[in-house]
């Protein structure tokens, strides 16, 4: 895995999204976007400036910069190769024989991180979730940089999406069904708590519903 994996990564990496599934980013102009910076405590003013035509970040307020990798290494605490790992995953680009020989296991754990990070999308951005982001504020004194830092979800009533994202991202059909995500659709339409297992790594979900209370 050398520089090459790493532009490839890169390159594949919209970074302002990447961002976006642990901050709130507000998009400026051309792929350009300004983020609550998670290095420092940043909560009125976004700092984080973040160039999606470069594939950068900068942050005004702590001094921390960097592209797709070192967020990953800064913000989960891994080394460069799990980082660039990752990424690979997420953004399905094959790193060949190395990436083939992972355990099962792991791969499953990425899956899942992966959903993770769907389901909080959803959360922070669906019409139909309202109601669970508003249990969430008035029963766990929830916000929304509380939702994002642990990856709290909202699994949708049509779990097709979650599966299709997957997909999309180069995740096989076994492998989805083995992560166990689809089985969420029990609980769709509720709060979803990833049970997180170490760095970008989730076992499974706890599931809640915010309906009742
Ligand atoms: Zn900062």
């Amino acid at each position: 895995m050398g520089s090459q994996a790493a532009s490839l990564v890169r390159e594949a990496t919209d970074i302002v999204q990447l961002i976006e599934e642990v901050t709130e980013v507000t998009r400026t102009s051309g792929g350009a976007a300004m983020a609550l910076c998670p290095f420092h405590p940043d909560n009125h003013t976004p700092s984080l400036s973040i160039s999606g035509d470069k594939g950068v970040y900068n942050c005004f307020g702590c001094g921390e910069r960097g592209d797709a990798l070192t967020f990953v290494q800064k913000h989960h605490g891994v080394a460069f190769p799990e980082a660039l790992r990752l990424l690979a995953t997420r953004a399905g680009v094959d790193l060949g024989p190395q990436a083939a020989r992972r355990s099962r296991a792991a791969r499953l754990d990425d899956v899942r991180w992966q959903a993770a990070g769907f389901f909080c999308g959803m959360l922070r951005t669906d019409g139909a979730a309202g109601a669970s982001r508003a249990y969430l504020r008035r029963v766990h004194g929830f916000g929304s940089g509380d939702v994002a830092g642990f990856r709290v979800g909202w699994a949708p009533p049509d779990m097709s999406a979650v599966t299709r994202t997957l997909r999309e991202a180069g995740v096989s059909g076994r492998d989805v069904a083995a992560s166990g995500v689809a089985r969420l659709g029990l609980g769709a339409g509720r709060v979803v708590y990833p049970v997180v297992s170490g760095p970008a790594r989730v076992a499974g979900f706890a599931a809640e519903d915010s309906s009742v209370v």
